[in-house]
C-alpha cells in the first residue's frame, strides 16, 4: 500500500504513522525526519534546510522535491510506504504525482489527520522527541513511562528548536496557506480520507486502519 498522512503540524502525524508502517509493513518516509537527520550529520542541505526550519518556513520545493524522489526509488519503498510531512505545497503533490508516474506506483489513499487548530500550540509546544527512534511524546498527553527517556529504545527525548511559540505560529499559517489547499486537490482524485485526530492516540489508529482494511 502506497499512503500519505496529512494535517497541520501537531495533528500527530508522526504518532499515527509510527503504529501505521508497524502493522501495514510499510516503509517510513518522513521530510522533517530526513532534515533532522541531515542537520544531525552536519550536510551542507541539512545546514541550508536548518536556516529554514528554525524560523518555521518550509523548505524550498527544489530541495525537498528532489530529496523524495530519490528516497522513493529505494528498494524498501517496493513494499510500499507512508509519507509523512510531504507534500506540502500543490508544485511538490505535482511532482510527487509525475514520480509516482515514472515508478509505475499509484498512490492508495491520503490519510488526512484532522484537528482544531486552537488545540495545536499546547501539542507542539510539549512535545518531546527521541534523538534514537524520532518517537514521539508529549509531556501531559502522551508522557513516557520514564521522564526523558523513550519507551521502545531508551533513547534521550530532546524538545525540537522549532517547537516554541514563534516557530509554532510561522508553521500554521504555511501550513493554512500552502499545504490545507492539498485537500481539495486529493478530494477532486478520490483519495482522500478524512480522520477526526481530536481523539484518544489508540482510537485515532483504530479508526485509519479500519479505513483500510
Ligand atoms: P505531527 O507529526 O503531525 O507534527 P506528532 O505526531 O509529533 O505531530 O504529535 C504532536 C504532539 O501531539 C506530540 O507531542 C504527540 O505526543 C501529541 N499527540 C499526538 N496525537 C495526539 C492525540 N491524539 N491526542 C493528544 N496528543 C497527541
Ligand atoms: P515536520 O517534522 O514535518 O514537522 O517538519 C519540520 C520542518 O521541516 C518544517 O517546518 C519545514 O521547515 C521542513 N519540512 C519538512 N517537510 C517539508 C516539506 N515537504 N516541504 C518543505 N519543508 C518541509
Amino acid at each position: 500500500m502506497n499512503l500519505l498522512i496529512m494535517g497541520p503540524p501537531g495533528a500527530g502525524k508522526g504518532t499515527q504513522a509510527e503504529g501505521m508502517v508497524k502493522e501495514m509493513a510499510i516503509t517510513h518516509i518522513s521530510t522533517g525526519d530526513m532534515f533532522r537527520a541531515a542537520i544531525a550529520e552536519g550536510t551542507e542541505m541539512g545546514m541550508k534546510a536548518k536556516e529554514y526550519m528554525d524560523k518555521g518556513a518550509l523548505v524550498p520545493d527544489e530541495v525537498v522535491i528532489g530529496l523524495v524522489k530519490d528516497r522513493l526509488q529505494q528498494d524498501d519503498c517496493k513494499k510500499g510506504f507512508l509519507l509523512d510531512g510531504f507534500p506540502r505545497t500543490v508544485e511538490q503533490a505535482v511532482a510527487l504525482d509525475e514520480t509516482l508516474k515514472d515508478l509505475g506506483i499509484k498512490l492508495d489513499g491520503v490519510v488526512n489527520v484532522e484537528v482544531p487548530l486552537d488545540k495545536l500550540m499546547a501539542r507542539l509546544t510539549g512535545r518531546r522527541v527521541c534523538r534514537g527512534c524520532g518517537a514521539s511524546y508529549h509531556v501531559i498527553f502522551n508522557p513516557p513511562a520514564e521522564e526523558g527517556k523513550c519507551n521502545s529504545c531508551q533513547g534521550e527525548l530532546y524538545q525540537r528548536d522549532d517547537d516554541n511559540e514563534k516557530s509554532v505560529g510561522t508553521r500554521l499559517n504555511a501550513y493554512m496557506d500552502k499545504t490545507q489547499p492539498l485537500i481539495d486537490y486529493y478530494n477532486e482524485k478520490g483519495v482522500l480520507k478524512p480522520i477526526n485526530g481530536d481523539q484518544d492516540i489508540d482510537k485515532v489508529l483504530t479508526d485509519i486502519l479500519d479505513t483500510f482494511k
